[in-house]
């Protein structure tokens, strides 16, 4: 593994509109809470300071509410083979997923560092992003950190963040040869995972890489992502 080129810069989640919207800023952050409002309905701009503050205390908390989480048994994963490493609670938000948000997207990432630092980072409840799936260069190991059924903060956009699984894949964007034929076929077999599950379309508008996720400022996965290949890989691994 290479030297790590400073810390993840993926994954820290500076993006310029963050998840966060009914999740207490679980990632530190204020604004997205606000803006999710917005988001919520029109209504929110016509309420006076004390009606936002009251939907902005309901949003924060509706979902720690009992019968809005589903039992979940420690350990369990979605994928099949993954090895479940808990992200911090600070970097996901709970929720009923496809339940209470439909899931067609899948986000994919490159972390800008190690698999090591990606799951030290998702770890840290300060750092406030993380992915569902972290995916190891040498041998197309599958960490998951976060089940399907939650909300991970990835992609630096509520709406995103809502709708999709974000899979992070050791390396760097710079360095192809980051990018192996082990974690290529490995994360397409998990891609290919979760759209039967969720029945998305296996195509570019669905599978998205991070820099195409709307007022997103990182640029990952990068040019060096070979796309037409991953597809062709996630197909093979459908049928
Ligand atoms: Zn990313």
């Amino acid at each position: 593994m290479a030297a790590e080129r400073g810390q993840a810069e993926h994954p820290s989640g500076s993006g310029p509109a963050g998840e966060g919207g009914g999740g207490a800023g679980p990632d530190g952050r204020r604004r997205p809470r606000r803006r999710s409002l917005l988001i919520g309905g029109g209504t929110a701009v016509g309420l006076g300071a004390v009606g936002l503050a009251a939907r902005d205390e309901l949003s924060r908390w509706w979902w720690r509410i009992p019968g809005n989480e589903k039992p979940r048994t420690p350990g369990a994963v979605d994928h099949r083979g993954a090895e479940w490493i808990a992200a911090s609670d600070a970097n996901l938000r709970r929720a009923d997923r496809p339940a209470d948000h439909v899931i067609d997207r899948v986000v994919i990432h490159v972390v800008q560092g190690s698999y090591a630092v990606a799951l030290k980072v998702f770890q840290d409840p300060a750092h406030g992003a993380a992915a569902h799936y972290v995916v190891r260069a040498k041998d197309g190991h599958v960490a998951q950190m976060i089940r399907e059924l939650d909300i991970g903060h990835h992609a630096g956009d509520l709406s995103y963040n809502q709708r999709s699984v974000g899979i992070e894949h050791e390396g760097f964007v710079d360095r192809p040869e980051d990018f192996t034929d082990a974690m290529y076929a490995s994360s397409a077999k998990l891609t290919a995972g979760i759209c039967g599950r969720y029945g998305i379309p296996i195509d570019r508008e669905h599978i998205v890489g991070h820099h195409e996720v709307p007022g997103a400022d990182h640029t990952d996965p990068g040019p060096h992502w070979d796309w037409e290949r991953y597809l062709r890989l996630v197909r093979a691994a459908t049928s």
